[in-house]
């Protein structure tokens, strides 16, 4: 369980030296208790206090890495209960399930289409990371070639899920040096695929019938050698799921160590919608991987956009750089629309410009990240900042026609903007979905 802060003191020299960047040793252990500053911010604790703090200088969640190289992800050390609270800080694995009963050339066809999944959104590219290859078939070989055919097809890392394992061995030789998830299925094979994880030096997924049957059987993985271990507490469906995936993050919070590792979470929906909200349910709440059979583009956006969503930082807002963009091939006579350099504000508003096929100038005014109506709120998006982001792009040469296009949200502004800028102000749709139908039959120069 966690230390508080006063067992941590008894461990400190007490000299109260302040090399840590702290008045006194207790209030370094106050922080090191609530898990913001570590041990070794302390030059002068005594090796037997290092092993006496050791519970409480480890993250409460073990970092996993899957994969190598560019196929790299890293899983775990998360220390909120809620993103509010600071941040989740690595984003989820979503892993796309494969058979290995499918024949090679479905299965090569298939990989591949995994690889592709992976989408632009607000300037972003999110996309799928693992391919997961299930030894449906029972066969150790031909587990180990749809293994190498996956990988290889989907250029994605991988996870490898069998009831033995004797045949993960053969698959996870057949990816040596590429550091797959090993996932075994049966609890009663778990200790012989940790000493298989143990030799190919690659991190085990353990499944337990119940959260107490995964907690006696992580003590043992760890004993074994395997130290990066992911958790799958043998639920299957978004209730008792969400309920299992809630305590396990709620316990390693806690400290309570044998619960301290990422967890993987299974959509097993039939529904192709449903299987969609259940793997991003599991996003959310607190799926370290992910996988689902979800393999078409309309499943895979929103789960892939709920990631995005979820590991971005609350606290600061994504923006685009505050300058003028000209989307398409522009010239004198093309429209200027306005916008926040929220980044969600500017690439709706790119989008819908792109998709009108007409060429545009788009003037983004840094209201620092924030959106069309929260910026006119705070005074950020008003006459005067949105005159003088016109009057740094140069748009008076730019646009000689001088009529400037704003949100319908903010036509309030148009006055105030006429005045300030001595340009014309037409209002524009009030949302940017309405852009493509203004801009071919309302916008004149
Ligand atoms: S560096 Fe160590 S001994 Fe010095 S004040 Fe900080 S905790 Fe105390």
């Amino acid at each position: 369980m966690a230390l508080t802060g006063l067992e941590i003191y008894k461990q400190l020299p007490k000299t109260n030296c302040k090399d840590c960047g702290f008045p006194t040793c207790l209030a370094f252990a106050m922080k090191m208790a609530a898990k913001q500053v570590s041990l070794d911010k302390c030059p002068h604790v005594t090796d037997e206090a290092k092993a006496a703090l050791e519970s409480a200088s480890r993250p409460p969640i073990q970092l996993v890495t899957i994969g190598t190289e560019d196929n790299e992800l890293k899983i775990g050390n998360e220390t909120q209960l809620f993103r509010h609270e600071e941040r989740f800080h690595r984003p989820a694995g979503v892993a796309v399930r494969i058979s290995d009963t499918l024949d090679e050339a479905a299965l090569a066809e298939r990989a591949e289409k995994i690889g592709c999944l992976a989408f632009e959104r607000v300037g972003t590219t999110i996309k799928v990371n693992l391919v997961a290859v299930d030894n449906e078939s029972g066969d150790a070989a031909q587990f180990a070639k749809a293994a190498e055919v996956a990988a290889e097809k989907s250029g994605l890392a991988c996870v490898l899920i069998s009831a033995k394992a004797d045949n993960l061995k053969a698959a996870a030789g057949a990816l040596s040096g590429k550091r797959p998830l090993l996932y075994i299925s049966d609890p009663a094979q778990a200790e012989a695929a940790a000493a298989v994880a143990k030799d190919e030096g690659c991190p085990l997924a353990v499944r337990g019938d119940d959260l107490d049957a995964l907690a006696e059987l992580t003590p043992k993985i760890a004993a074994a050698g395997v130290e990066e271990i992911v958790l799958d507490p043998g639920t299957r469906g978004l209730k008792p799921t969400l309920e299992a995936l809630t305590k396990i993050r709620r316990l390693s919070l806690k400290s309570f160590r044998p619960l301290g590792y990422p967890a993987i979470a299974f959509a097993t929906d039939p529904d192709p919608t449903m299987q969609v909200i259940e793997a991003s349910t599991y996003i959310a709440k607190y799926g370290g991987v992910v996988v689902t059979d979800a393999a078409d583009a309309w499943q895979m956006l929103p789960i892939l956009t709920t990631r995005q969503d979820i590991y971005i930082d609350p606290q600061k807002p994504v923006a685009v750089e505050p300058k003028l963009y000209e989307v398409g091939e522009v010239g004198a006579e093309s429209p200027v629309l306005v916008t926040t350099n929220f980044s969600l504000s500017y690439y709706s508003v790119e989008g819908e410009v792109e998709a009108s096929r007409v060429p545009a100038y788009i003037i983004s005014v840094d209201t620092e990240g924030t959106s069309v109506l929260t910026a006119w709120a705070s005074d950020k998006f008003n006459a005067e900042t949105i005159t003088a982001a016109m009057k740094n792009a140069g748009l008076d040469e730019k646009a000689p026609h001088k009529k400037l296009v704003i949100p319908g949200l903010v036509a309030v502004l148009s006055a105030g903007i006429e005045d300030e800028s001595g340009w014309s102000v037409l209002i524009g749709p009030k949302e940017a979905s309405g852009l493509p139908s203004y801009l071919k039959n309302q916008w004149k120069p």
